[in-house]
């Protein structure tokens, strides 16, 4: 249970400081706009350039944070097709076979008549497979 408790706690606090730290650097841009127009209407030309230089890279690391932000939520929903495949051997030729898995199977059980042989398959592995290429049957 504590665990559980874990995951959205902490994506809550990197929000907030996500957005703390978004504040204060808008903060800290916008002063120094402000005193760069400031040093500007003053004359102190290469004063103001710098102070707006500043507030202008605030915002432009405000942006980045922003649009970084979103694709990394993104990533979570991106390809979760796992298969589940269950392979069949067949004790007496060794005949090898991998279907989709199928409710009921389990390691062990004597799942169908080989093709082959008189034998019968059984069930040797139940595995998650990302592939979904390999689908046979
Ligand atoms: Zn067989």
């Amino acid at each position: 249970m504590a665990d559980s408790d874990v995951g959205p706690l902490a994506g809550a606090t990197q929000n907030w400081t996500t957005l703390a730290l978004m504040v204060v650097v808008g903060a800290i841009a916008l002063a120094s706009l402000y005193m760069g127009f400031t040093n500007y209407g003053e004359g102190n030309m290469e004063t103001a350039f710098m102070y707006i230089l500043i507030g202008v890279s605030g915002f432009v690391a405000i942006g980045f944070t922003f649009f970084k932000a979103k694709p990394a939520t993104k990533t979570q929903d991106g390809p979760k097709e796992v298969e589940v495949v269950t392979t069949l051997e067949c004790p007496q030729c060794n005949l090898k076979r991998v279907r989709a898995f199928q409710p009921g199977d389990y390691i062990f059980k004597k799942d169908e008549p080989c093709t082959r042989c008189e034998g019968m398959m059984t069930v040797t592995r139940i595995n998650a497979r990302k592939d979904p290429k390999e689908k046979k049957d």
